[in-house]
């Protein structure tokens, strides 16, 4: 039994950055440059009005004020999207609205509220100016934002909006990223039916394929549902064969020690397991490898996590290692969730002196996390994820943790009940 940072360890040795591929922009929410983007063009274009107003001589504007406005002759109207060729001659303004680039000429913007415009009748023929301007006032400046040729996103960065955003501001519409993963999701046993099946005597739903296929598109993975392998092995090496097309599988099932529990035997049979167990509960049986597939430059090796079957089980060893590997081959660099420093406010037990990691909700309250146990703690009870926001962690050395506790407890969301 190996402990959790070392199986970490060993799946993330087994992973590796995948190729890049190139995206219309809008399609990599999520995904880790991997090209440096420098700028095209300077970002504003021109110099522009920042505010609706008067595009004026700073000079002009000297000395004005509410009750001795200077009183400029207006000679041209320059909207967003059109260039005014006019150069601004002394004693001349221009009406600009926000974001047309500023008249030859023209070194301030005066706001539409520091003039008279309000009193004067449209065609505005002059306008009133109650302010003095230094130059440069209200004016965006070409490449404020972004100069020509500068580097502006470096390879490695991961795509927000903000980032598409800025993309789309240089003109890019396409990017190279990192592709991300597929990952191949087998459920296995006997017992199990799909969804939509009408119940049958001894036979349980397959809820872990969808927690998992969820918890890979959540990581940015691309799951590939292989669906139900009962557990003879000639049938469960042919579905595992179907998922090496992936860049990684993942099963659940059959990797404890009972007469049908055959994920194991697969794997060290057909592939080479690394690990089996991790000092965790729950998810102690683990098993990690990995298949060869293909021959000689084309043989490429398909990282296998075999989870327990029990649904708390499963996505805990997904939180712990999955989701770690798929974010690595999506060239990601952190790996972990956050984690809080909370109060505990119930007891734990540790009577096997593994790392536990406990369902918990975390509140905040009078600046401080305090975290409650979500009911009972079976592997089995996966409502106990269900109404939980955190694991909290009891480390192996600790027999019991008792309420009013310190312990640090992995985030699995910041808000209640919200997505991503
Ligand atoms: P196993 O690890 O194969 O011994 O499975 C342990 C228990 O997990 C089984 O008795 C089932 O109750 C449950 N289980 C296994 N696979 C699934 C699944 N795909 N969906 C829901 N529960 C499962
Ligand atoms: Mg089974």
């Amino acid at each position: 039994m190996i402990s959790v940072e070392e199986a970490l360890e060993r799946v993330l040795n087994c992973v590796h950055v995948l190729e890049a591929e190139e995206k219309p922009i809008l399609e990599a929410l999520g995904q880790v440059l991997a090209e440096d983007v420098h700028s095209p063009v300077d970002v504003p274009p021109l110099d522009n009005a920042a505010m609706d107003g008067y595009a004026v001589r700073a000079e002009d504007t000297l000395g004005a004020t509410p009750t001795s406005p200077r009183v400029l002759k207006v000679v041209a109207e320059a909207a967003a999207g059109t260039v005014v060729e006019h150069r601004l001659e002394p004693g001349e303004a221009i009406r600009i609205m926000t974001g047309a680039p500023l008249p030859p000429g023209a070194t301030a913007v005066i706001p539409f509220e520091d003039t008279d415009e309000m009193k004067r009748q449209s065609p505005i023929a002059e306008i009133g100016i109650h302010r003095s301007a230094d130059g440069g006032l209200n004016i965006r400046r070409a490449g404020e934002d972004i100069t020509k040729g500068s580097l502006v996103l470096r390879k490695g960065t991961v795509l927000r909006p903000q980032e598409i955003g800025v993309l789309a501001s240089l003109g890019r519409g396409r990017v190279q990223v990192v592709r991300r993963p597929r990952v191949a999701i087998l459920a296995t046993g006997d017992e199990l039916i799909d969804v939509g099946q009408p119940p049958a005597p001894g036979k349980i739903y397959d809820s872990n394929t969808y927690t998992i296929a969820c918890q890979v598109r959540r990581a940015g993975g691309i799951p590939r549902i292989l669906g139900i392998a009962p557990d003879r092995e000639e049938r469960l090496v042919a579905k595992v064969r179907e998922g090496l097309e992936a860049d990684m599988l993942l099963t659940s099932g059959g990797v404890s020690l009972g007469d049908y529990d055959m994920v194991k035997g697969v794997l060290a049979k057909e592939g080479e397991i690394a690990f089996w167990t991790v000092r965790m509960k729950p998810g102690k049986p683990l098993a990690f490898g990995s298949f060869a597939v293909g021959e000689g430059d084309r043989l490429r090796r398909v990282p296998h996590l075999g989870f327990p079957g029990n649904p708390v089980s499963s996505m805990i060893s997904f939180e712990l290692f999955a989701r770690p590997a798929i974010l690595k081959m999506m060239g990601k660099t952190t790996l972990s969730k956050p984690t809080v420093t909370a109060i505990l406010e119930d007891r734990v037990i540790n009577s096997d002196r593994r790392r536990i990691f406990a369902r918990v909700n975390v509140e905040r309250r009078q600046g401080q996390y305090f975290a409650r146990l979500t009911g009972p703690q079976g592997s089995g009870i996966l409502t106990s994820m269900a109404w939980a926001n955190g694991l909290a962690i009891i480390p192996e050395d600790v027999a019991e943790a008792k309420p009013g506790d310190t312990v640090q407890v992995i985030m699995l969301d910041w808000a209640e009940g919200q997505g991503a």
